[in-house]
């Protein structure tokens, strides 16, 4: 067998097809492309309303068991899948994948293209800025936050009537609402719309946010893993005044914005989200939002263009939607509703969509069907869960995996008694797909070590525990061909009638949706509430955010809280430390364990294998 190269080497011997050829093939018209360059481009939204007759394709998302850190080949298979259905089965396919953080691509876990023979290419334009989204999606976060603050500076520093007459001022003898001051009127319920018409209260009502600077949840964000900025005091400058504040930074793809990104459905609903993220309450315990603060046009000129997904090309030239890249555990991990929406258009009634959950199913699939899938309406027809006898075997007892490190031999040679021991894990995550009524196809992704026998193992287990079917997929060594027997899995699934159902209904309590969701998908026996997080729960349930979803903020390495318990375990407790709101995207979210929303950088970052050459202006280094 001839050995496989690393990623970028083999993305670096592909041509990527121009990117209008790309787009003419799966039938999205010149006007409708907006070419970034020769290799990338985003899709106008427009082409949805053209569009609109057209029945759906089939939906297929892609989950995966408990990982070890190295991931188990979600986006490869995703990949792959896409690959196999396009290029060898000559159906309409598309697939659609989140924009990765420059913040694990250049500390820990390196690209998120896919892999080996199974990439979206070019994937140093996939990697590194793309269409700038990011960027855009940190300017205008940090834009909310700069106008928080100097709104907590003014109030503190002015005497109520010159603040009024600084917010309305009188330019050539009169004075003027804005339209976003009009909406803080009407929410306040003061019908007057001349600002000379106001009483004094309500002239002090409508200047004063009264923000309690300790109530402050909206945080700046940086889309680099440091560390530093973790815990940070502001306003340090004599110009503040003393007006300093505890505070710190997350990094970008934590924010609140991508979240929104990810769930909007359109342009206005777009607006209704930002303008509805509450940011911190008011010294009267009520909720301050970015339309309070009157940043609400300001953030949508700036991320105007990031409502459109960018087109791009899997190695064997078919069509991937890359749109937004929220956490998946501070947020739900999933690429956007609307690339789904544009690519379910485009691949049509005998087409495919692909589409990923990240980390295991018991958090990124239970996220994408109970909030993703609520939102869009679009219930997929079948899963995919890929699975890796890596990770079984870590589940079975086997040694820790460390990036990094070479594997310990348990893992390079047969162990069918390890691989045995974890199955269980694989097991739970095949009943947590089937509780919503849907098909699981499983991928088990093969590792070049990997045996025949425990190949087979894993197969016959899968199916003799619930899966619709279980099948090798070898697409990293030998891209869609590898998948084709994956492809032909699926095609049978979303055959299957769908019994599609939510894991839980909306109108239950903030607690009852917790407990279903982690005792349903984790295994948990009972669940703890620290005081603050008790307290807090109450609140967003008594303020009127109790039909909101769950988004669970859980380590993604255990079924448990506890990222050292391994395999399945059951009737464990469930320790929830915090809760914190979305109003925006539209969810609330308890936070178990300690949930790292600023990743540090490593002693060895993978920056260090990384450079520009000097002779060919290419990129060496990415993985
Ligand atoms: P996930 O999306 O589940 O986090 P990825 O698809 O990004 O996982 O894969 C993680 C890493 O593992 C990538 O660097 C990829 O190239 C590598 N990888 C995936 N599948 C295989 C495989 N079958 N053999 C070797 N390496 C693989
Ligand atoms: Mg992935």
């Amino acid at each position: 067998k001839k050995p496989v190269p690393r990623d970028i080497d083999i993305a670096h011997a592909h041509e990527p097809i121009n990117i209008q050829h790309i787009a003419e093939e799966i039938g999205i018209y010149p006007s409708e492309l907006i070419p970034y360059g020769a290799k990338k481009g985003k899709v106008s939204l427009s082409i949805l309303d053209r569009l609109q007759e057209r029945k759906d394709a089939k939906y297929i998302i892609v989950v995966g068991i408990t990982p070890t850190p190295l991931g188990e080949g979600k986006t490869t298979t995703s990949v792959g899948l896409g690959q196999a259905l396009a290029a060898h089965k000559g159906v309409n396919a598309l697939v659609t994948l989140r924009q990765p953080s420059l913040g694990p691509m250049f500390g820990v876990k390196g690209g998120a293209a896919g892999g080996g023979y199974a990439q979206v290419i070019p994937m140093e334009e996939f990697n590194i800025h793309l269409t700038g989204d990011l960027h855009a999606i940190t300017v205008a976060n940090n834009l909310v936050a700069a106008q928080l603050d100097a709104r907590i500076y003014h109030e503190a520093t002015q005497k109520d009537d010159a603040l009024y007459n600084r917010l309305v001022p009188e330019i050539k003898g009169t004075r003027k609402f804005s339209d976003i001051q009009l909406r803080r009127l009407k929410k306040l319920g003061i019908t007057k719309t001349n600002p000379n018409e106001l009483t004094a209260e309500e002239k002090t009502r409508f200047a004063r946010l009264d923000i309690d600077p300790k109530s402050v949840t909206l945080k700046r964000v940086l889309d680099i893993s440091d560390r530093y900025l973790r815990k940070i005091t502001i306003g340090q400058s004599p110009t503040e005044k003393n007006l300093t504040r505890e505070t710190g930074f997350q990094i970008t793809v934590a924010s609140e914005i991508m979240a929104i990104l990810a769930l909007a459905t359109d342009l206005k609903n777009f607006r209704e989200r930002i303008a509805s993220m509450v940011v911190a309450f008011n010294k009267k315990g009520e909720p301050v939002t970015v339309d309070d603060l009157g940043v609400t046009g300001a953030v949508m000129i700036i991320l105007k263009e990031t409502m459109y997904p960018t087109l791009m090309q899997t190695l064997e030239g078919s069509p991937v939607l890359v749109h937004a890249g929220p956490f998946a555990n501070i947020a739900h991990g999933c690429s956007s509703i609307l690339a789904d929406k544009v690519g379910l258009k485009l691949a049509g009634e005998q087409g495919y969509v692909i589409t990923e959950g990240g980390f295991g199913s018991d958090i990124g699939m239970e996220k994408l069907l109970n909030i993703k899938t609520r939102v869009s309406g679009h219930v997929p027809n079948c899963i995919v869960l890929v699975c890796s006898v890596r990770a079984l075997k870590m589940h079975g007892g086997g040694p820790p995996v460390t990036p990094g490190q070479p594997l310990a031999s348990a893992y390079t040679q047969e162990n069918l008694e390890l691989l045995q021991k974890g199955l269980p894990n694989l097991i739970k995550h095949i009943s947590n797909g089937k509780k919503f009524g849907l098909p699981v196809v499983v991928c088990v992704n093969t590792f070049e070590t990997d045996t025949e026998a425990e190949l087979k193992l894993v197969q016959s287990k899968a199916k003799e525990n619930g899966a619709f079917d279980a099948v090798v997929g070898n697409h990293w060594a030998e891209g869609g061909a590898g998948a084709v027997k994956l492809a032909d899995a699926v095609i049978a699934a979303c055959e299957q009638k769908s019994n599609f159902k939510f894991l839980y209904e909306l109108d239950k309590t903030l607690e009852e949706k917790i407990k279903i969701i982690a005792t349903e998908m984790y295994g948990a026996g009972s669940i703890t509430y620290t005081p603050e997080a008790a307290a807090k729960l109450k609140t967003y349930q008594e303020r009127g955010f109790g039909k909101l979803p769950i988004c669970m903020a859980k380590t993604s390495a255990s079924l448990t809280g506890d990222p050292a318990v391994k395999g399945a375990p059951t009737g464990f407790e469930l320790k929830i430390n915090d809760v914190t709101l979305s109003a925006g995207a539209g969810f609330v979210v308890p936070i178990i364990g300690e949930i790292s929303v600023m990743p540090g950088l490593p002693t060895r970052p993978n920056f260090f294998d990384m450079d520009v050459n000097i002779e060919t202006g290419v990129i060496e280094g990415l993985f």
